[in-house]
């Protein structure tokens, strides 16, 4: 079997590590060199949680992802994943509290609940409030997306750089099947899911010289709900020099060939007030920014489907800013489907239908 995965950043790279494991001649295409940081795969670290806020059906899937990115260690010998816990911060109605707490509840995770009190003594790194509270995720870290990308790639025979495929029609004569893993490009190959690219912003803020609280030991991965900045994470300092943070959403519509890649006072603006408002032993120099972008579907979950005119077409790029820790799990999903035709994994919550409500997709059938 002859497979085109089109994209070689997360999902493409993984979906032709898993294809390529199992023995399936791919093919993986990039209109660039990846990794590289023009699409959505950059920026040093990306945050792997279990106790999911986003839903409960992702939690299966997330169990599988830890494996699987040891496995991509194990086959790579690269260093790609730090465990470091996971705060989920917000007032007791926040949905980083409540949705975090559910699928914790769901599917029995590891996870402590701490009010205001506790989260001040554990973590001096975070400035709380008296009604703030959090869920700690025992199962969560950090990942390395550019190394995953090298990693993952390293396993693939045939990675075609510098190359942008300008249709499906262009490689579907020469491979059985195409996987579409085109990240903010998708909507340039397929015009069935109504997606929109979204613009998003890192900055590394420099941190005090005595600011211990904040290493990868005693400060983890957060996000965190407010009124006044919206959905804000943040990452432990890895160089002792400073810290990642950055906002969930709140940028403007684009498309990857015209949006704004230079960074300036609008968007650091916000960011350095969150950090004084919330967060300890961090100054408001700025030592690094970065430019990425969110393929956003309607209602912020993914598409892992077939094509609805063509069963050898699969689509798995829309991920709503969120897809990363899932990568070699969705890859290795894109190979069921092109594989088996099916997936015995659940991702009827994926389903292309929700947006074209006249195709029913046909997956999750047994595999024998
Ligand atoms: C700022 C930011 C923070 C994030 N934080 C997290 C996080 O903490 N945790 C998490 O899980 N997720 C996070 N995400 C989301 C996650 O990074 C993305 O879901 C994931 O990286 C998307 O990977 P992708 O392969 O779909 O897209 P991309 O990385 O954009 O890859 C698409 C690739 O396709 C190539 N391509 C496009 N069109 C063509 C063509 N026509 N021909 C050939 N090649 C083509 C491009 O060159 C590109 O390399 C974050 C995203 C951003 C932007």
């Amino acid at each position: 079997m002859r497979v085109a995965v089109i994209g070689g950043g997360a999902m493409g790279a993984a979906t032709s590590w898993r294809l390529a494991r199992r023995g399936v001649d791919a093919v993986c295409y990039d209109r660039y060199s990846p990794p590289h940081p023009l699409g959505s795969t950059h920026g040093d670290t990306r945050i792997i949680r279990t106790a999911y806020l986003e839903g409960p059906w992702y939690v299966p899937l997330l169990q599988e992802a830890f494996p699987l990115w040891r496995e991509l260690e194990a086959v790579s010998g690269a260093q790609l994943l730090t465990m470091t816990d996971a705060l989920m911060i917000g007032d007791s109605s926040s949905e980083a509290v409540t949705g975090a707490n559910a699928s914790a509840q769901a599917h029995g995770l590891d996870i402590e609940v701490l009010d205001a009190v506790e989260l001040r003594k554990r973590y001096p790194g975070h400035v709380v409030g008296d009604e703030d509270m959090a869920v700690l995720d025992k199962q969560a870290g950090i990942l390395r997306p550019e190394a995953a990308v090298v990693a993952m790639l390293s396993q693939v025979p045939r990675v075609v750089r510098d190359t942008r495929i300008t249709s499906i029609a262009e490689v579907m004569d020469d491979f059985d099947a195409v996987v579409v893993a085109a990240g903010p490009w998708t909507p340039e190959l397929i015009d069935w899911i109504p997606l929109k690219v979204e613009r998003q912003v890192h900055a590394w803020l420099a941190i005090e010289r005595e600011a211990g609280w904040l290493m990868p030991d005693r400060f983890p991965v957060f996000i965190r709900q407010s009124k006044t900045f919206g959905d804000v994470y943040g990452f432990p300092t890895l160089d002792g020099v400073a810290v990642k943070v950055g906002r969930h959403h709140e940028g403007e519509f684009t498309d990857p060939d015209h949006v704004r890649r230079e960074v300036g006072a609008t968007d650091l603006d916000p960011l350095r007030r969150m950090a004084a408002t919330y967060m300890r032993g961090v100054s408001g120099r700025v030592t690094r920014t970065l430019t990425c972008m969110y393929t956003n579907t309607p209602d912020g979950h993914f598409v892992i489907d077939f094509s609805p005119d063509d069963k050898r077409v699969v689509v798995i790029s829309a991920c709503s800013g969120h897809g990363f820790k899932f990568a070699p799990v969705i890859g290795d999903i894109a190979a069921d489907l092109v594989c088996d035709g099916g997936t015995k994994r659940d991702i009827s919550r994926f389903a292309a239908a929700r947006f074209a409500p006249s195709y029913v997709p046909d997956h999750n059938h047994d595999r024998n």
